[in-house]
């Protein structure tokens, strides 16, 4: 019998280049350290993204502020900006301590995009971005639009029947389709979602509710984005979105961290050489925390430590990053079904653009078991009464596996961090949630509980 051979190598190859590969292949959690990590003022040097991008993309969602404000009054608090709080969780640190029996040193914190504006989960930031971007463009090409304009104009027939002229196309698990598709029918696009087999039923009425075309798929992730992309090629005046490669996904998704700033600075969270700051962001193919995390080694340098979080069975940035491989390789090829509760991070092939960019910039990657998401989901419920969706827990464990794992504790050891720690501050990234119906987010509920029993 020939073997598999992957990018060159039979998985015996692989798995005895990397101790940790055995591990990943038989879906058991595991915790990543970058050996590539290194110097913000060194790896930035490498990126040809730069603040000055971020802070474009920032100016850009100030100028569709009143148009925002007018079309989602939801947002008119923030008087058109769309941010979400951060909180304090200790009720969930301790019970968490005690659950792992594993304190924790610093405070734990949750970012809450589950609980943004518009479309309830952190695709409100990158997804909502892109298309903004978008129709700017085509409005000022055509003359219809200049960036001193008050963009609450865009709030009107003329430029619904405009934009109708074109359409806007995406490949989705679920949640970027839903922020897509909202933003780009409110403007007036036609759009169309190609919705990988994960997708919820719940999204996809919503999106037909709001005359978006859904276009359902029995495979995974990489085939909705294939079609999505076949789709718009054949059409000139179709936009396609590339969560798989896009910058301005990115960049929308980086100007979270410069409102972060302000948001721990009102906290009176400090973060600097001697409070060091860590994320543990939720990620799918990489676009979401990825942008968040250049955002903020833009903002706090080396003193922040960013990890990506995977369920167990769609480990593809682990993968691509620790085999340098990237988007060359997908979890299937190792024998991984990409099948998981957490719908958001049910991709089989991470993001080149995003992987290679941050080669030098992510601390680490690791997994987490379904099971876990769901008894985390429960035990936050209970102890915070914050309701998140499955893929929203992922950032939760990354504390815990940081302190408990050898590879962590060496990660603190390499970075003289020991001292440090006692003046840490955790953020979990809690990316999607607050649009979960109720009945489906009583049963996820029910069933972390169930777990939690055994
Ligand atoms: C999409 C998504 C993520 C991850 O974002 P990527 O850009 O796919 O990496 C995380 N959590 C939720 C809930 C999501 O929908």
């Amino acid at each position: 019998m020939s073997e598999k051979v992957i990018q060159g190598k039979t998985l015996e190859q692989w798995k005895a280049e990397y101790p940790l590969m055995d591990k990943i292949i038989c879906t058991e959690e595991a915790f990543w350290t970058n050996p590539k990590y290194g110097k913000f003022e060194d790896a930035i040097k490498k990126i040809s993204l730069s603040e000055a991008d971020v802070k474009d993309a920032e100016e850009r969602l100030k100028r569709f502020a009143p148009y925002i404000a007018k079309v989602f009054p939801e947002t008119q608090q923030t008087n058109g900006i769309i941010e979400s709080p951060i909180a304090k969780i200790p009720n969930m640190q301790k019970k968490i301590e005690e659950m792992f029996n594993q304190e924790i040193l610093g405070q734990l914190l949750l970012k809450c995009d589950s609980h943004l504006a518009i479309s309830g989960s952190i695709k409100a930031r990158g997804g909502i971005y892109e298309v903004l971007k978008h129709a700017e463009d085509l409005a000022i090409e055509k003359g219809m639009l200049t960036v001193e304009d008050d963009y609450s104009i865009l709030d009107s027939d003329k430029f619904r029947e405009f934009f109708a002229k074109y359409s806007i196309a995406v490949g989705s698990t679920g949640n970027l389709g839903l922020s897509i598709g909202i933003m780009s029918a409110q403007l007036g696009f036609k759009v169309f979602v190609h919705m990988s087999a994960d997708a919820k039923q719940w999204k996809k009425n919503l999106l037909r509710s709001k005359g978006v075309t859904v276009v359902e798929y029995e495979s995974d992730y990489s085939k909705a984005v294939e079609e999505g992309r076949k789709q718009a090629e054949a059409d000139p005046n179709m936009y396609f979105v590339d969560d798989e490669n896009s910058t301005n996904l990115f960049l929308g998704y980086a100007v979270a961290a410069y409102r972060l700033k302000n948001q721990l600075e009102e906290k009176n969270v400090v973060v600097d050489e001697e409070h060091p700051l860590f994320a543990y962001l939720p990620c799918g193919v990489g676009g979401g925390p990825g942008g968040v995390a250049f955002g903020l080694k833009l903002i706090f340098k080396d003193n922040v430590h960013c990890f990506f979080a995977e369920p167990t069975h769609s480990p593809c940035m682990i993968i691509g990053l620790m085999t340098d491989m990237h988007d060359k390789v997908c979890v299937q090829d190792f024998g991984i079904d990409n099948i998981t509760a957490a719908d958001g991070l049910a991709v089989g092939r991470a993001s080149g653009f995003v992987g290679k960019t941050l080669q030098e910039l992510m601390s680490g990657s690791y997994t987490a078991k379904d099971e876990k998401l769901y008894v985390l989901l429960s035990t936050l419920i209970e102890s915070e009464n914050i309701y998140l969706e499955p893929s929203a827990l992922a950032g939760i464990p990354g504390p815990i596996d940081l302190f408990k794992t050898e590879a962590g504790q060496k990660y603190i050891e390499n970075n003289n961090l020991k001292d440090k720690m006692k003046n840490a501050s955790h953020i979990a990234w809690a990316t999607g949630g607050s649009m979960v119906p109720k009945d489906v987010m009583e049963a996820y509920y029910k069933k972390g509980c169930e777990l939690l029993e055994d």
